[in-house]
């Protein structure tokens, strides 16, 4: 253990974590299952956006030259939908065309009115406000062929899908889901559901670590709850390096007699770093067994959640090359002291309340590592850097939960 860096900074362990690569592989999948996905290649248009120059209104497509002037009474020659038959729609002087949003612009026509401001009668259409050259949307102007619309590494957001259709893809090349182990420890620990014993708890982390996995875009693989024993761990251990790309544990890496996890990793496993200067969630240790990269997450459930948004969201943002939607930082201001400290950064929970002064942070729970209710219903963490004061009225920043 002499050589293992020991209470290092966030971001010395980030440092350490980005030298353990995970090799990712690239799939094909179609649209519908690409929301929460990891893009592996940038993605150029196929076509121009729009693909030609049309209405962005309901209402008459005219010639600006004819229209300067209001009231002006035009006559109306045609009628272009939102399909391809309009192509050959044209007008000439004193001629309107009624159209339809997305209706290509009949040739000759370089001004749409919008149906608010014309009055019809039989086949003529009276103007009632003179036209301007606009509410024509030009081929192309949203982005043009062969230009790069979305990056490599970029997480596949419904908004995101949308224009990946928009550039003409069915599918599209993304990074193989992770399989990502997560096994609880500890004597204690029931599944909920279960009747509880004197000196049980109700196991709750390797759930939310699932979730936090599954927000990633990644596949948890929940194996059930080891108890403390080196020869139990030792084996789950080894299914879990066997069947995952990765593996997280929670419980057990204090400096108790009963923290096995430490002990399994110092005498037969490869620590990088154990305990990181973050509070809460202190004791983390970062590793490999049997060749496969480890977290062993701290078992207080607000620890085991903030340790795994502290360090293996930017160990996958790294080794992936990409940004995860949950990695949101706003600033705010504080409404009540919250208790900072000289070495550690300090992650407290709190609710946030959007003014037009900004972002208020406020602390209406008590703050215990082991209160998974000041977790679930707060709205961010502090990212109180050492040193901060955490004073109420200071600007500080917050992670968006
Ligand atoms: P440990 O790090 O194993 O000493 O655990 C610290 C605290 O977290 C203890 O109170 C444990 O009972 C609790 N704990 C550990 N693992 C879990 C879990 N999977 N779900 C809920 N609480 C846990
Ligand atoms: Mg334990």
């Amino acid at each position: 253990m002499s050589e293992t860096p020991y209470y290092i900074s966030l971001e010395e362990a980030i440092t350490i974590v980005q030298n353990y690569a995970i090799e990712t592989q690239i799939e094909s999948i179609p649209l519908d299952q690409a929301y929460g996905r990891i893009l592996a290649s940038d993605m150029a248009s196929k076509v121009h956006d729009p693909p030609f120059d049309n209405s962005s209104m309901d209402g008459f497509a005219v010639r600006f030259e004819d229209t300067k002037t209001a009231p002006t009474t035009l006559v109306v020659v045609a009628t272009a939908q939102a399909a391809a038959s309009n192509s050959s729609v044209s007008i000439s002087s004193g001629e309107a065309v009624r159209i339809m949003t997305g209706a290509p612009m009949p040739e000759g026509a370089d001004a749409i009115i919008p149906i608010e401001a014309c009055v019809v009668e039989g086949n003529s259409v009276t103007l009632t406000q003179p036209s301007k050259p606009h509410f024509i949307r030009r081929c192309g102007e949203n982005i043009k062929k062969g230009t790069i619309g979305l990056k490599q590494g970029s997480y596949l957001s419904p908004q995101s899908i949308s224009m990946c259709a928009t550039m003409g893809y069915s599918h599209l090349p993304v990074v193989k889901k992770l399989k990502i182990g997560i096994i609880s420890t500890g004597d204690e620990l029931k599944s909920p559901g279960e009747n509880l014993s004197f000196g049980e708890i109700y196991e709750s982390n390797s759930y939310g670590l699932s979730g936090l996995v599954q927000a990633l875009g990644h596949t948890p693989i929940r194996y059930p709850a080891v108890i403390d024993s080196l020869t139990d761990l030792r084996e789950q251990f080894n299914k879990a390096a066997s069947e995952c790309d990765l593996f997280l544990t929670s419980g057990g890496v204090s400096m108790g007699e009963w923290d096995f996890v430490r002990k399994l990793m110092e005498e037969e496993g490869e620590i990088a770093f154990w305990r990181v200067r973050i509070r809460p969630g202190s004791p983390p240790l970062f590793g490999h067994w049997n060749g496969t990269p480890m977290f062993g997450l701290p078992g207080n459930p607000v620890s085991s959640h903030v340790v795994f948004r502290m360090l293996v969201t930017p160990y996958l943002r790294y080794a992936l090359q990409t940004s995860f939607p949950i990695d949101r930082i706003i600033h705010a201001k504080l409404l009540t002291d919250v208790r900072s400290t000289n070495d550690c950064l300090t992650l407290r929970r709190v609710s946030l309340r959007s003014t037009k002064e900004g972002f208020l942070a406020d602390q209406p729970k008590h703050q215990g590592s082991g209160n998974i209710d000041s977790l679930s219903s707060a709205d961010g963490l502090t990212l109180l850097q050492p040193g901060q004061s955490g004073k109420t009225g200071e600007w500080i920043e917050v992670l968006l939960l």
